[in-house]
């Protein structure tokens, strides 16, 4: 890494905002967020339901598009990719595990991690090994041959965080990725998130429990679409405090 890109943010959004839908059923998720998260950075999002977490990961994201502001993943900005542009900024930079997985039922395990590598070039040997060595690192390897159907809410879970994972991609952006995990487990899956911000990436988490927010950096707490809070990470006693006044914890 240069100096400049130890410098740069992986991830910047400058006065972001997103609003559904028009007139009087219009909703308005973000109200012009600032946010940016350097390499090494782990940030976790907290805030009550509909306060705009998952609208903000999947702008970050290049899922959706703002309706005003600006999106900058690695120093581009979102806005001014093509289509094709844009997906490829997706597969090569940011790693995305969706609340609800999003597995592709008709793949294996590693055949879903293995598909975005393979489709950007890397040959099928590869993305298998790499498949296999991001299972290894979650501890699910026995689940490479298995389809979603054939494993548990938390095995599927444990499988899309080792798809967002693979390939080495700067940014990491994770909906509730331990909401379905018994706390060891989860606590193993914020670790190998840690280890990978501490290794140069940086990650953007949404989370409802203080506990698992200790893990990052810094959290940022969101309500009716703003950033309304903001701590230092890794003091539980603070994460409950802010969390409670921000009607963000369960
Ligand atoms: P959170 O993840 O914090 O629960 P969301 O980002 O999902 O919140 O939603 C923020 C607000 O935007 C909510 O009021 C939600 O109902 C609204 N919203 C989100 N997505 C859409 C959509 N596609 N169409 C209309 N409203 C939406
Ligand atoms: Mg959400």
């Amino acid at each position: 890494m240069s100096q400049t890109d130890l410098a740069r943010p992986v991830l910047q959004l400058r006065n972001v905002t997103r609003v559904h839908g028009h007139g009087p059923s219009e909703v308005h998720a973000l109200r012009g967020v600032d946010l940016a998260v350097h390499p090494g950075e782990f940030v976790a999002v907290m805030g009550p339901s509909g306060s705009g977490k998952s609208t903000l990961l999947t702008l970050a994201g290049g899922l959706d598009r703002p309706s005003g502001g600006e999106v900058l993943v690695e120093g581009v900005e979102l806005g001014g990719l093509s289509r094709t542009g844009l997906a490829a900024v997706r597969r090569r930079s940011v790693g995305y595990v969706f609340q609800d997985y999003n597995l592709i039922p008709a793949l294996t395990a590693a055949e879903n991690i293995a598909l975005p590598r393979e489709l950007d070039g890397t040959s099928g040997r590869t993305a298998r090994r790499e498949a296999l060595a991001a299972l290894t690192e979650l501890g699910i390897a026995e689940l490479a041959d298995r389809f979603p159907e054939e494993m548990s809410g938390g095995q599927q879970q444990r499988v899309a965080i080792a798809r967002a994972l693979v390939g080495d991609r700067r940014l990491v952006l994770a909906d509730e990725p331990t909401g379905a995990l018994d706390s060891a487990t989860g606590e193993a899956v914020l670790a190998v998130l840690r280890a990978r911000c501490d290794a140069g990436a940086a990650a953007m988490m949404v989370t409802h429990e203080p506990r698992h927010a200790v893990w990052a950096d810094r959290v940022v707490f969101l309500r009716d679409g703003r950033i309304v809070d903001e701590s230092i990470g890794r003091d539980a006693e603070t994460l409950l405090l802010l969390s409670s006044r921000n009607g963000a914890g369960r």
